[in-house]
């Protein structure tokens, strides 16, 4: 969503409140899919005498990825403050800044980065999570619950199954 700045820049010093919705991509992180609900963002606008516009608020966002103990769906609310300067006529590649040209400053970067830097460490489905046990095969009593295993990926538990199913099947077939 793009914020039209016009009368900012030419009423420098003056700050102007918005509303706006926009949307954010789905994201990957370390290869797990991240989505989005679309973003609120709420706060100001003002413009210095250069031309730079210093953009102030506080995005909220429900963000959706799988629960790091279970793989079932989960979702986390992100809410972050922001206060960024958005320079005129600066070069649109730079990751460093944000920049604009004409009289609008378009939303999607600063959501999107402030989205991805307030996700949580990891996404659970419930405070009570009860890990993977229902993964676990029935003649095995093996507890794969992710909270008995502190520091490690959230993966590992279910990895490690999967292997030794394979080294069993390996051991079935030479002997
Ligand atoms: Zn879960």
């Amino acid at each position: 969503m793009k914020l039209d700045v016009a009368q900012a820049i030419r009423q420098p010093g003056t700050a102007f409140p918005f509303r706006a919705e926009q949307a954010i991509a789905p994201q990957e992180i370390y290869g797990d899919p991240v989505t989005f609900d679309p973003a609120v963002m709420e706060g100001t606008y003002r413009a210095q005498e250069d031309g730079t516009v210093t953009v102030t608020g506080r995005l909220s966002v429900t963000a959706h990825a799988k629960c790091a103990n279970c793989l079932r769906p989960a979702q986390a609310e992100v809410s972050a403050g922001f206060e960024e300067d958005f320079l005129f006529g600066g070069d649109p590649e730079d990751d460093e800044v944000f920049v604009y040209s004409g009289s609008a400053i378009e939303l999607d970067r600063l959501a999107l980065t402030y989205a991805m830097l307030n996700l949580p460490m990891r996404f659970l489905c419930s405070a009570d999570c009860p890990g993977l046990q229902e993964y676990v095969a029935d003649d095995k009593t093996v507890s794969l619950c992710q909270k008995e295993l502190p520091g490690q990926h959230p993966f590992a538990a279910l990895q490690r199954l999967l292997t030794e199913e394979e080294s069993a099947q390996a051991d079935d077939g030479t002997a």
